[in-house]
């Protein structure tokens, strides 16, 4: 028979933002279970150099970070597992969820963290380079390129925005992109237009990312005109692969309300979804931020409205049994 595990608060992903809805949750006595995924850590484990998570004077590194969190939430009573949800009911409650493995895992309340990844072009060379000079996050990573030349990849808000963002750091930003006209909202287009210091090129799509120097960093960008077939290449110490990201929610259709680009909806200002008891943090519910911190934030809010939810629910549960007597 396939093993059960249940909890007062399940969480599903192991990023910043589960991990820290752990470390609140099992501080609040909720004794959560973290259903890791098959990226323990999340995201940041892929990453090398990490400069913006508040409390550290020296760069420490993406995959470090993850391993103290995860170590802070186990030292304060979170249980890891290795297994990966692959079917949810959340049509009443204790929820009850499936792993991978045939495990059972059923939650008073669920906290789903599961994130987003990044889309990427599918190159080889680009595969290469990431993290060498090859980058989905300028807000990460721009500030290791000032004084270089760079290139944005992608013709929407995210890509218009990036090279904006860019422009904070070097004086030379290149858009790359395979249309002649961009999808980004008009005012936007309008800020890039405008810019001084960002040039664009028109029907283009990246050829290779080139590889050079010792250490191996980013040297330049192959890209080829579709409408000629024109190979030229474009010199960036830097290239911002900007092509939009993939919420990790295809195991959630239909059973929590999600946005057009696939998002879970959470109530402004909360983490409540639009099933009570159910709460969503981190990228997975956030599309503009998409940093450690903020998902570190919201993996906090998750497990204070989990546990407000949840004193509320043993209040009505004790004075209805009152009642009954
Ligand atoms: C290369 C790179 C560099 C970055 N650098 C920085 C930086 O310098 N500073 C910064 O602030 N941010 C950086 N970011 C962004 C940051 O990593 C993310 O914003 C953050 O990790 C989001 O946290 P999260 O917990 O919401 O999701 P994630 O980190 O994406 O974690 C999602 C978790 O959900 C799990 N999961 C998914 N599906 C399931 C399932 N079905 N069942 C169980 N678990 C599941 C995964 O295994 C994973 O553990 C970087 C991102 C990348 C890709």
């Amino acid at each position: 028979m396939a093993a059960t595990h249940s909890t007062r608060m399940l969480i599903l992903g192991s990023g910043p933002a589960g991990l820290s809805a752990a470390i609140y949750g099992a501080r609040a006595g909720m004794a959560p279970i973290v259903v890791q995924g098959i990226q323990p850590g999340g995201q940041l484990t892929t990453t090398t150099d990490v400069e913006n998570y508040p409390g550290f004077r020296e760069v420490i590194q993406g995959p470090w970070l993850m391993e103290e969190m995860q170590a802070q939430a186990e030292h304060v009573g979170a249980r890891m597992m290795w297994d990966s949800i692959v079917e949810v009911e959340l049509s009443q409650r204790p929820f009850r969820l499936i792993g991978d493995s045939g495990t059972i895992y059923t939650g008073d309340v669920l906290v789903i963290a599961t994130g987003a990844q990044a889309k990427w072009l599918g190159l080889p060379s680009e595969e290469h380079m990431k993290g060498k000079g090859v980058s989905a996050c300028a807000t990460c990573d721009g500030f290791f390129y000032r004084g270089k030349k760079v290139a944005v990849i992608g013709g929407g808000n995210t890509a218009v925005e990036e090279a904006l963002y860019l422009t904070n750091h070097s004086h030379d930003v290149t858009l790359i992109h395979r249309r002649d006209s961009l999808r980004a909202e008009k005012i936007l287009q309008e800020r890039l237009f405008a810019h001084p210091n960002i040039k664009i090129l028109w029907n283009t799509e990246v050829d290779t990312f080139v590889a050079g120097g010792e250490p191996e960093g980013l040297v330049g960008i192959d890209v080829r005109n579709t409408v000629t077939g024109e190979v030229s290449r474009v010199d960036v110490e830097g290239g911002f692969v900007a092509i939009g990201h993939s919420p990790a929610t295809e195991l959630f259709k239909g059973h929590v309300e999600l946005d057009s680009d696939g998002y879970i909806t959470v109530e402004p200002g909360t983490t409540r979804t639009s099933v009570p008891g159910v709460y969503a943090c981190g990228d997975v519910m956030d599309k503009v931020y998409r940093q450690a911190i903020t998902a570190a934030g919201t993996g906090c809010m998750a497990a204070l409205d989990a546990e407000k939810f949840l004193a509320e629910a043993d209040f009505e549960a004790t004075n209805a049994a009152v009642a009954a007597e």
